[in-house]
């Protein structure tokens, strides 16, 4: 680590303390801008890494809601307004036991980043709540929502800060918080993002993490000369992204053979084609079940408790369940089982001695920030139809996306190019910084 990077992480960490997910975030992104900071008097004279570090605002509330049984609880509800240089702050809200502003922070600042590689106009937020709703019948599920909107609603808006799903807030989530928001408010707005196709969602929104990840991994593998055709593909998770992965790796004619969740990891060496795809997402979307069920189903499938899918040999890996799910142990297990390829649907899956040992073997590596940006980008689309008050056919949205995981791609080889590889990590780094720094220095102090 040079010695400007080492003295800005201290910092962080003490004007931080005991955010470890956050300092790991700035670190990834430090190590990579620093070069480009240090060619640039007027980012330091100016301050725009502490600047960048500082949320603009931090919310914190509390979110009191009544069970199907009569007993109250109390959880904490969060926004993280991190940076709206280039838009409206932007990004998901996650509902899992173990959020905490750490790791909201370390998504903030994130997708401040990875908004930017869009080049739509959106800043970088995020929020959530250590509210689980897993076991909770839809009606506790609604009155949470409620409550926590009841006190977010004052924070956001459509040109202010519009939040979307992650991790524990799907479709029906967000149709409780939009709920919630247009009867406090008296309107109808899109200030959330993920909505209901019949009142303002965007087509392909469900699906753009997934299927944008997996067009990120085609121009990566494009470089190689090679495609998804034929590959064998481990891949984590088995919620959103995970689910919308595999549809496309299965329509490109991939064999994904993995799915997890926290308790254990599935295996079906046969590959899980359309068919037993439905049966997953009816599982877990309709039913709200746990992995290990798919093998009631599928008996031929393996289930592996407590087990990660890493250890079985595969050409693509797509971690797509949750952070620092790839240790470098992991790393170095898929990269001497041949994995030519990691590409990331979740959000900073890979630890960062993981990340070193990706970049030492010269794999394609793609970091979450460039390879999942797909969901956002297409938040942006439905954004912009919400605004226009009209809906763009499926072919229309899907062709976009593309589009902007192309360009994405673009900016990340412009950037990454080393004399015998594209590193990903430091192209999306320094792309998506640019535009971000530029928009700041232009905007003056604030
Ligand atoms: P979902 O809630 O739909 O699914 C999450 C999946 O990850 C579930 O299978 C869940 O299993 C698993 N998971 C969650 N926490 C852990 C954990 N600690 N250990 C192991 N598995 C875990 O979320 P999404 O699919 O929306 O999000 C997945 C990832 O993708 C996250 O990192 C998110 O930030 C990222 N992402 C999502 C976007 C979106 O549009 N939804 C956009 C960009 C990134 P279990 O049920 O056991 O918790």
């Amino acid at each position: 680590m040079s010695s400007s990077v080492d003295a800005f992480l201290q910092h962080v960490v003490t004007r931080n303390p005991g955010e470890p997910e956050f300092h790991q975030a700035v670190r990834e992104v430090a190590e990579s801008i620093m070069p480009v900071v240090d060619g640039i008097p007027a980012y330091r004279q100016e301050k725009i890494l502490e600047r960048l570090v500082e949320p603009e605002r931090s919310i914190s509330f509390r979110v009191p809601w009544i069970d199907d049984r009569n007993e109250i609880h109390v959880n904490r509800g969060y926004r993280i307004e991190m940076n709206s240089a280039l838009g409206p702050y932007k990004g998901g809200l996650r509902f899992h036991a173990s959020v905490n502003p750490s790791i909201l922070k370390f998504l903030a600042f994130e997708q401040v980043f990875k908004n930017s590689l869009t080049t739509l106009p959106m800043g970088g937020g995020k929020g959530g709540s250590d509210f689980d709703p897993r076991g909770k019948s839809d009606m506790e599920v609604m009155r949470f929502c409620q409550s926590f909107m009841s006190e977010l609603f004052r924070h956001i808006g459509p040109n202010t800060d519009v939040p979307a799903g992650d991790i524990g807030v799907g479709a029906r989530e967000i149709g409780y918080l939009f709920g919630q928001y247009k009867r406090l408010r008296n309107e109808f707005t899109g200030v959330l993002t993920g909505k209901g196709l019949g009142w303002g969602g965007s087509l392909i929104r469900p699906e753009a993490t997934g299927y944008g990840a997996v067009y990120f991994a085609q121009q990566m593998l494009a470089t190689r000369s090679e495609t998804v055709e034929g590959k064998i593909v481990t891949l984590s998770g088995s919620g959103n992204v995970a689910q919308y992965a595999v549809e496309k790796l299965i329509q490109l004619g991939a064999k994904v053979i993995t799915l997890s969740d926290s308790d254990g990891t599935i295996v079906d060496t046969d590959g899980i084609d359309a068919e037993k795809l439905a049966v997953l997402m009816e599982l877990k979307n309709v039913k709200r079940r746990r992995i290990h069920e798919y093998t009631e189903k599928i008996p031929k499938a393996q289930y592996l408790p407590k087990q990660r899918p890493w250890q079985v040999p595969c050409q693509l890996a797509f971690p797509c369940a949750t952070q620092n799910e790839i240790t470098a142990e992991e790393a170095l297990t898929l990269v001497r089982n041949g994995c030519l390829c990691v590409c990331e649907g979740a959000n900073m899956p890979t630890e960062p001695e993981g990340v070193e040992v990706f970049l030492k073997a010269k794999i394609l590596y793609g970091p979450g920030k460039a390879a999942n940006a797909g969901g956002v980008a297409t938040s942006g689309l439905e954004m912009s139809q919400n605004a226009m008050h009209l809906s763009w056919p499926r072919d229309e949205v899907d062709t976009r996306l593309r589009e902007i995981m192309r360009a994405i791609h673009e900016s990340c080889v412009q950037y990454g190019r080393e004399s015998d590889f594209i590193n990903y990590v430091k192209g999306a780094n320094i792309a998506g910084f640019k535009k971000v720094a530029g928009a700041m220095l232009e905007q003056g102090l604030v």
